[in-house]
């Protein structure tokens, strides 16, 4: 089997978070998520996770350095080495420089960039009815991806929540971030041709089927 180091490219919402567990569950590797690395220092009342708070409440990024260290710290883990996801970085181009810097640094190389390229209007209908495990993060949806009990999760039967960050106004604020800030990065990697384009929407097959079929054709498996 191929080294996969891939990174996750998409709007808040695009469906980035439920692909990254698809991909890490068809290939056995892990997913690294910043947004619940943040949320998991939050709970545990880290220094980290209060300086992350006062960003993400304002649906604002959190400063490119401390996230880059965050990021490093987690990557330096050995259950990283088999492979990873990166969910939720690189988010800037800052942030995709640093990373390069990082991987340069381990030996590292990028082995594609998975990109979901989805409509505003749809984002918005898609966090609207987002859930998320208090437990394992494992996300759902109201309507697209329901638990099999109401809010429960399938996977550890913890229970499911709504992010803070997904209130409208702070929506519509993160997608704007997006936009300017992420959004470059879609050029920046193209140029190094590592991005591969993929559908927004599931197919009645499920993430999991989609992924492998994604994995097979980008040769991971
Ligand atoms: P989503 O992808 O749905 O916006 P995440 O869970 O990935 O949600 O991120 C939630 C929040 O965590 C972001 O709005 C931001 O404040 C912070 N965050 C996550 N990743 C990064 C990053 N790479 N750089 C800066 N801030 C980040
Ligand atoms: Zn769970």
């Amino acid at each position: 089997m191929k080294k996969a180091n891939l990174i996750m490219l998409g709007a808040p919402g695009s469906g980035k978070g439920t692909r990254a567990v698809a991909i890490c569950e068809v290939l056995g590797i892990v997913q690294v998520a910043t947004g619940d690395l943040f949320r998991h220092n939050l709970k545990n009342n880290t220094e980290l996770g209060k300086l992350a708070k006062s960003y993400m409440d304002k649906g604002e990024l959190v400063p490119d350095d401390v996230t880059a260290a965050m990021v490093k710290d987690r990557l330096m883990q050995a259950d990283t080495e088999k492979g990873f996801v990166l969910d939720g970085f690189p988010r800037t181009l800052k942030q995709a420089e640093m990373l390069d810097d990082m991987f340069k640094e381990m030996n590292r190389e990028i082995t594609a960039v998975v990109y979901l390229d989805v409509a505003d209007e749809e984002i918005v209908k898609r966090i609207s009815g987002r859930m998320v495990c208090e437990k394992c993060q494992a996300p759902y949806h109201k309507e697209y991806t329901p638990p099999k009990t109401e809010g429960v999760c399938d996977k550890c039967g913890g229970t499911l929540y709504t992010r803070d960050d997904d209130k409208p106004e702070t929506v519509q604020k993160r997608l704007n971030v997006y936009r300017t800030t992420t959004l470059p990065l879609v050029d920046f990697y193209e140029k190094k041709n590592l991005i591969v384009k993929i559908p927004p929407e599931l197919s009645s097959a499920g993430a999991v089927a989609d992924m492998r079929e994604l994995c097979k054709e980008i040769g991971l498996i």
